[in-house]
This record gives C-alpha cells, sequence and structure tokens, in this order.
C-alpha cells in the first residue's frame, strides 16, 4: 500500500471486532464518531452499551498477509468475552498473528492469557495506558480501568511470556511521560508507542469548563515544540515507537506500508 499510513493502519493490515460501543467512553474516541457517521448509532449517548454483533462473532478469517489488529472498536470487557474468546480463536486458527488492544481489565487478560497460551507466538499484546494519574484517567476515560488494573494486567500479560507493548496515545499527562515510561519499561518486551490527541475539535464535546480547560491544557502539552523536546528525550529510548502525529512534527519518516509497527 502505497502513501501515508496513519491510525491503527501503522499497526494492522485488517481490523477485526466482534461488536459495537464501548463502557469506557473515552471522550476522544474515534470509533463513536466513525459509529455516528456511519449510523451505526443514532446518537453519542448509545456509545457506552457495548453491543456483540453475531455475524462478526461467526464470521471465517483468512490469513491475512500481516498482522491484525482486535478489537477496534469496542474494547474486551466482562459482557462481550466469551465473544472475542471466539473471535480471537478463529483469527489464530487460520495462522493470523494478533495485535489485542485493549485498556485491560485484568480478569478478562488473565482468561485470554489462560485460553490462548499455546497461540503465545503470535499474540502481541497492546495496553492503552496513558496516564498514571487516576483523576485525568477518569476523566478523560471514564468507563476504563484504574492506572494499577492496568499495570496489573501488563505485568501478567509479561509474566507469562506473551509479548508486551503499550500505547501512549492519546498522552494526557506529558508532564508525567518519562516517569510513566519508566514505571512500565521492566514490564515491556516489544514497543512502547507514543501519540498526540488527535482532532481534538471533531471527537471531543465541550460540555463543561472543565473539558475546555482540559482541552487547553493538552493544546499546551503536545505543541511542536514540546512534542521536539519530548521526542530529543526519549528518542534513544529502545522500545519507544512514534506515531504519525509525532513523526510528522519531528520530521520522521512516515510508513508507506501499513501494518509494519514499528
Ligand atoms: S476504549 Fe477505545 S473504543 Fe472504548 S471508548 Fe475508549 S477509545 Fe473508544
Amino acid at each position: 500500500m502505497a502513501g501515508k499510513i496513519s491510525g491503527t493502519r501503522e499497526w494492522a493490515v485488517a481490523e477485526i471486532n466482534c461488536g459495537i460501543g464501548c463502557p469506557h467512553n473515552c471522550r476522544y474516541c474515534y470509533a463513536r464518531v466513525a459509529a455516528l457517521k456511519s449510523g451505526a448509532i443514532a446518537d453519542p449517548g448509545q456509545w457506552s452499551q457495548s453491543r456483540i454483533i453475531e455475524e462478526l462473532v461467526e464470521a471465517e478469517h483468512p490469513c491475512y498477509p500481516g498482522q491484525v489488529m482486535f478489537p477496534t472498536s469496542h474494547d474486551i470487557i466482562d459482557d462481550n468475552l466469551d465473544a472475542v474468546l471466539q473471535v480471537m480463536a478463529k483469527l489464530l486458527d487460520s495462522g493470523n498473528r494478533v495485535l489485542v488492544v485493549s485498556k485491560p481489565k485484568a480478569d478478562c487478560i488473565g482468561k485470554l492469557c489462560d485460553r490462548f497460551d499455546e497461540d503465545r507466538e503470535r499474540l502481541l499484546f497492546r495496553f492503552s495506558i496513558t496516564a498514571r494519574n487516576d483523576d485525568l484517567l477518569s476523566f478523560w476515560e471514564p468507563g476504563a480501568p484504574p492506572y494499577r488494573e492496568r499495570l496489573q494486567a501488563l505485568e501478567l500479560a509479561f509474566r507469562r511470556g506473551f509479548a508486551t507493548s503499550v500505547s501512549i496515545e492519546p498522552m494526557l499527562d506529558a508532564d508525567d511521560i518519562e516517569g510513566l515510561i519508566a514505571e512500565l519499561t521492566p514490564l515491556v518486551s516489544h514497543s512502547i508507542w507514543i501519540g498526540k490527541m488527535n482532532r481534538i475539535d471533531e471527537r471531543v464535546e465541550i460540555d463543561s469548563a472543565r473539558t475546555a480547560a482540559e482541552i487547553q491544557r493538552i493544546r499546551d502539552e503536545q505543541t511542536d515544540f514540546r512534542i521536539r523536546l519530548l521526542y530529543e528525550a526519549l528518542k534513544d529510548h529502545p522500545l519507544i515507537r512514534w506515531k504519525e502525529s509525532v513523526k510528522a512534527v519531528a520530521g520522521l519518516e512516515l510508513l508507506s506500508e501499513s501494518g509494519l509497527d514499528r
């Protein structure tokens, strides 16, 4: 695939889901905006209701020509865990390499580790851990697990011998990002991705004075100047990977092929 690659295509050649909607209800959610545009939900309030789509659970998958990402339009929660296990089994049975992306609930990740222990070599866990500060997390990602639970899930997958990775996209607390990375690094075997909050005007509804203040704080923390400083501070860290939003500011070459994950 030629041209500039961004978003999930930096990580995967195909996006797989078994439902839609997500109780994590992140204020910056790209999938909610896409669901509204496509008519899959009629208003933003419906997003927090997770719905399993049986046709997607039953679908057969080929062996895709590269890593596939699962899920992208929901998360992995108690309510959809059976469907998640079925879809992952189908993907792995077809020979795929699967990138599992989640704001992880530790007990769900424990069950995935138990079920797919023998498929360890073809699974990569990437956990979204966007800050350590639970006040910021509960504001921006109100239904998602707190920091300690995400850390616990990361440690669990790492100790069980799975490849582990973290996504700090969007950075919710740039002032603490080096502390966050230092704490996560011993539990990460693959990569730590860093990216800005994208398309704020389109995705984040300003519903209160605090939201307006938080958006301004995020904008101030991801100016080109701050991003270049961050890049200089972390560019030699062996696990750090930069999302397209940072590469564009730091003057790095953008990927021209999807699914490279580097
Ligand atoms: S966890 Fe992902 S899918 Fe769920 S609300 Fe947050 S950004 Fe959207």
